[in-house]
């Protein structure tokens, strides 16, 4: 949602175009950028039912500007990405599919999850990696998971970056991995702006390239 991430989602799919079709190919884009400022507050009331509603409107205004398919450039609002796939006619590219797509494919099977509060501690996103793709998840501990939301919200958001907060995700990534987890998913698209897979010792996978990638090929494909 915040435009600091939405401009690498913007970056890789074009990118992703031009190695497949070379020249001066680029991707063709409809995109709906929202005020963050509002989705934040909203997403602190936790009013979803507002957020659902936000959300339909736009999506109603891409399929109508003719979009063929959608995606959600943010992992937290994908609590209500059912509720929109049911509004439309076209596919929404879900985001847990496309990362659990890449996890699988490289054979881990317990994976650790940073991400906001709402991503790490609600049923949404852990239930589809779980149910729906057979993976284990772990996640941060109460007192890490706010100092994650903390670093996402009051600086990745507002385009801050700190070597201090890098290194602070890292012993975070490097706890889930002592514990048992097999890799790391960067639940969160700003997230991976910050951190670099060299961070830590095993696969991390930043959904937000993951998703962007798998948006252009989809496009590619049809
Ligand atoms: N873009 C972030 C995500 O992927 C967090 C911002 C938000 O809460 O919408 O979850």
């Amino acid at each position: 949602m915040s435009w600091e991430s939405s401009l690498e989602y913007y970056r890789v799919i074009n990118q992703v175009v031009r190695e497949r079709l070379g020249g001066l190919h680029c991707a063709r884009i409809v995109m709906h950028s929202f005020d963050f400022a509002r989705i934040a507050a909203l997403q602190d009331e936790g009013d979803w039912e507002e957020l659902a509603k936000l959300m339909i409107a736009a999506a109603r205004r891409l399929e109508g500007a003719g979009a063929d398919f959608l995606v959600i450039c943010c992992n937290t609002m994908h609590k209500v990405a059912n509720c929109v796939q049911e509004d439309l006619r076209v596919p929404l590219l879900h985001i847990v599919d496309a990362t659990a797509q890449d996890v699988r494919e490289r054979e881990i099977k317990k994976v650790g999850l940073l991400g906001t509060k709402i991503t790490m501690e609600e049923d949404f996103y852990k239930e589809r990696l779980i149910g729906k793709h057979n993976l284990e998840v772990m996640i941060p501990d109460e007192r890490q998971r706010k100092i994650v939301n903390e670093i996402v919200f009051g600086e990745l958001c507002r385009g801050e970056m700190s070597q201090s907060s890098r290194q602070e995700l890292s012993g975070i990534m490097h706890n889930l991995a002592a514990n048992g987890a097999e890799g790391i998913i960067l639940g969160c698209t700003e997230i991976g702006l910050l951190v670099d897979p060299q961070d830590v010792h095993v696969p991390v996978f930043n959904t937000t390239t993951i998703h962007a990638k798998a948006a252009a090929l989809f496009a590619l494909e049809q």
